[in-house]
């Protein structure tokens, strides 16, 4: 019951459409019609290693290109896809998606790897792993190629559920991220339960963190934990040279944020790739 009341309070959303903010109720209908004009489309985050530099992969983020309103943020209709049963349909077409560019940029020349983000609703479908794993083996996609993160208030919704999915995915080789890291109750019991190689720090704890003593006990314990049970763990929404420096000091393995860069269309991932490796030294202290 208070599952559904989330879902529900959630489904009103604000529309942005330029200067104005309409207020509306998404509809199923709507949602359908937007599928069926291939209105979604992922966009793709960098996230690299402080130690060097170097990519280890794209996060891919949903986006929806409506005719009327332009581009709408994941977190003004994912919610509503939820509430109408259409989130797995739209993540069974963004892996499909997103398998067909990782295999298109290979010929390009960037080797690489793509993060999507699950709802811990897919895993009330038994079927959905297989049906992941089906949309993958269209354009050969590997479990190496496609890695998944799940955040961790929704994990914790119903744990054995995602234990049950999130174990299978192990097995069969993908690598699993416990996304927003921080934010809900955290405790080191839950992240030994479950199989993640990631971690990624909630925005909420990097945003600031160079000169926050509560922030730094939090991100400083959560990188000595991680390091001792060997999850790598991911700083997200760097934006400063400041966090960027206190991170790296500190041990922290991945960067993703607008420091490094914005979420970038599928046609700009080779061309921010080639400028990176071009001038890597230059771009970051
Ligand atoms: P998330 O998975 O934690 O994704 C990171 C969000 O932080 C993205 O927002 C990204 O654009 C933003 N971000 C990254 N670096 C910075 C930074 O330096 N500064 C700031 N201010 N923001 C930064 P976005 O794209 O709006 O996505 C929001 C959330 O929507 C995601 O959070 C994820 O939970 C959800 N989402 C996105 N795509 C999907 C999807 O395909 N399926 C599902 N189920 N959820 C998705
Ligand atoms: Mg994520
Ligand atoms: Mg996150
Ligand atoms: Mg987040």
């Amino acid at each position: 019951l208070d599952v559904l009341h989330r879902f529900q309070r959630k489904d009103i959303h604000v529309i942005r459409s330029g200067h104005h903010l309409k207020k509306s109720r998404i509809t199923r209908g709507e949602l359908q019609a937007a599928l069926e004009h291939c209105e979604f489309h992922l966009s793709f985050q960098p996230k690299i290693r402080f130690s060097d530099y170097s990519l280890v992969g794209f996060e891919a983020l949903l986006r929806w290109q409506h005719p009327e309103y332009g581009e709408i943020f994941p977190g003004d209709f994912v919610p509503s896809l939820i509430y109408h049963d259409l989130i797995d349909e739209v993540t069974l077409d963004m892996v499909e998606q997103a398998s067909r560019l990782v295999a298109q940029w290979r010929e390009q020349g960037l080797k690489t790897k793509v993060a999507i983000n699950l709802s811990s609703k897919s895993f009330n479908d038994v079927d959905f792993f297989k049906k992941l794993q089906q949309r993958m083996a269209i354009y050969n996609a590997t479990a190496k190629q496609i890695t998944f993160e799940v955040t961790e208030t929704e994990v914790i919704q119903d744990i054995s559920k995602a234990l049950a999915v999130l174990n299978n995915m192990k097995l069969a080789g993908f690598q699993l991220s416990l996304d927003d890291y921080g934010i809900g109750e955290s405790s080191l019991n839950r992240l030994t339960q479950i199989p993640f190689s990631e971690l990624k720090l909630d925005q909420s704890l990097v945003k600031g963190v160079s000169n926050h003593p509560y922030l730094q006990a939090a991100v400083e314990s959560t990188i000595g934990m991680c390091r001792k049970i060997g999850v790598r763990v991911v700083a997200e929404g760097v934006e400063s040279f400041r966090d960027w420096s206190y991170l790296a000091e500190l041990g922290c393995d991945i960067c993703q944020g607008y420091l490094v860069s914005q979420p970038l269309a599928e046609s700009e991932v080779v061309s921010w790739y080639q400028s990176h490796l071009a001038d890597i030294s230059k771009k970051l202290p």
